[in-house]
């Protein structure tokens, strides 16, 4: 069978980064590596819809979660933490880990949280030095207002960081016009890479918190990062493959075009929506993302049995639920290089696996569903 990769990460890398991943290794302190690393940063900005520095840490998706944290805040500080699922309850226990004082906004799992609950506690406690949120929180394929959150906070004390890990390159997201003093991504996602490359914004506003922070950091110092990042140059030894193999992603990304890469997964996504109704299954959540999208399982099912029969039969490997969803969703990606065919694929794939596991699906209407929607029938 053919191995196909439908999973919120890490998503498919194309032939062409590859292969130009798979050229010799060379050294970083040469003109050559900083070349590229200048023509990198500047397509990161062109990315992050930015004018500040992104910064290139070598680590996964939560490493630079970790340095938001450790480099914009000092000890007992208030942060406010929104948490709708997996990946919202880590920045809160990173907060924890690093003593900061984390109120947490909790928002029911499958619900994106109301921007005018965040511009009340900031209302209610003016010392609140830095709001955490997540542009899709993958667990339950739910989507953020990040644009109304933003201009919530911009006037306020509060630095204002997103980790948009899953969704920057898929969901709609310009960190300048929409006021987002930090922006986390991770390579294995929307930048269709292996792991192993995390990246940060940091607004003028984050770079007054870096410089008043107190909490101890070392590798991951954003105050380093930057003095390199003058010089198109790392503090440490940069995960120089994984970079050779992002300046390719990145011409690829403004070569299409970034808002033509928001509507080709707004496509995506709408196709894939039309082909789980389509079999007569719900979508989960009631916001739901461009770049992966959680369905329910029809009851009676056994979802871990059905992401088994994906991922061991059919070679297709999707996510199921986490947590307290485990069993009972299943979550598609379409995110990165990912095109129509693979969203046909992924929903015939659904339709096979369910009939396996003895839900009543009617062969093709999932299928039939995709077709309409690409044709706008
Ligand atoms: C994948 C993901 C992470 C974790 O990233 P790692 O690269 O595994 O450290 C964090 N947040 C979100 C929203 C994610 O989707």
């Amino acid at each position: 069978m053919k191995p196909r990769l439908m999973a919120p990460g890490p998503t498919p890398v194309a032939p062409e980064t590859l292969l130009a991943m798979a050229r010799p290794a060379f050294h970083h302190r040469t003109p050559a590596f900083r070349e590229l690393f200048h023509e990198v940063n500047e397509g990161l900005k062109y990315l992050f819809q930015t004018e500040n520095p992104v910064l290139t840490f070598a680590g996964s998706g939560t490493g630079a979660m970790e340095a938001a944290v450790s480099n914009l805040l000092c000890q007992g500080d208030q942060a406010l933490v929104v948490r709708g699922g997996k990946f919202g309850e880590r920045w809160g226990e990173i907060c924890e880990a690093y003593g900061v004082n984390a109120a947490c906004l909790d928002v029911e799992w499958g619900e994106a949280v109301n921007p005018d609950d965040i511009a009340n506690a900031l209302d209610e406690n003016r010392d609140i030095k830095s709001v955490h949120t997540t542009l899709c929180e993958t667990s339950t394929a739910t989507l953020t207002d990040i644009k109304a959150v933003g201009a919530v906070v911009k006037d306020t004390g509060a630095v204002l960081v997103v980790d948009a890990i899953s969704a920057l390159g898929g969901d709609e997201l310009r960190a300048d016009d929409w006021h987002v003093d930090c922006v986390i991504a991770g390579s294995q996602k929307g930048l269709m890479l292996p792991p192993g490359l995390s990246f940060i914004s940091v607004s003028s506003k984050a770079r007054e918190a870096v410089e008043r922070s107190t909490l101890p950091k070392y590798y991951f110092s954003i105050e380093r990062a930057l003095d390199s990042y003058e010089k198109d140059d790392t503090p440490w030894t940069p995960a120089v493959s994984l970079v050779v193999g992002l300046g390719e992603t990145l011409r690829t990304i403004r070569e299409e075009g970034i808002d033509n890469v928001f509507a080709r997964h707004a496509r995506l996504a709408m196709a894939t929506r039309a082909g789980m109704t389509g079999m007569g299954l719900d979508i989960f959540s009631k916001s739901p993302a461009n770049i992966v999208t959680a369905v329910k399982m029809p009851q009676g099912v056994d979802g871990l049995k059905v992401l088994s029969s994906l991922r061991d039969d059919l070679e297709l490997t999707p996510a199921g639920g986490q947590a307290k969803l485990k069993g009972k969703i299943i979550r598609i990606a379409h995110l990165g290089y990912v095109d129509d065919f693979d969203v046909v694929t992924a929903v015939s794939a659904l339709e096979l696996a369910l009939l396996r596991n003895g839900a009543a699906v009617k062969p093709g209407s999932g299928v039939a569903a995709v077709q309409e929607a690409f044709a706008g029938v």
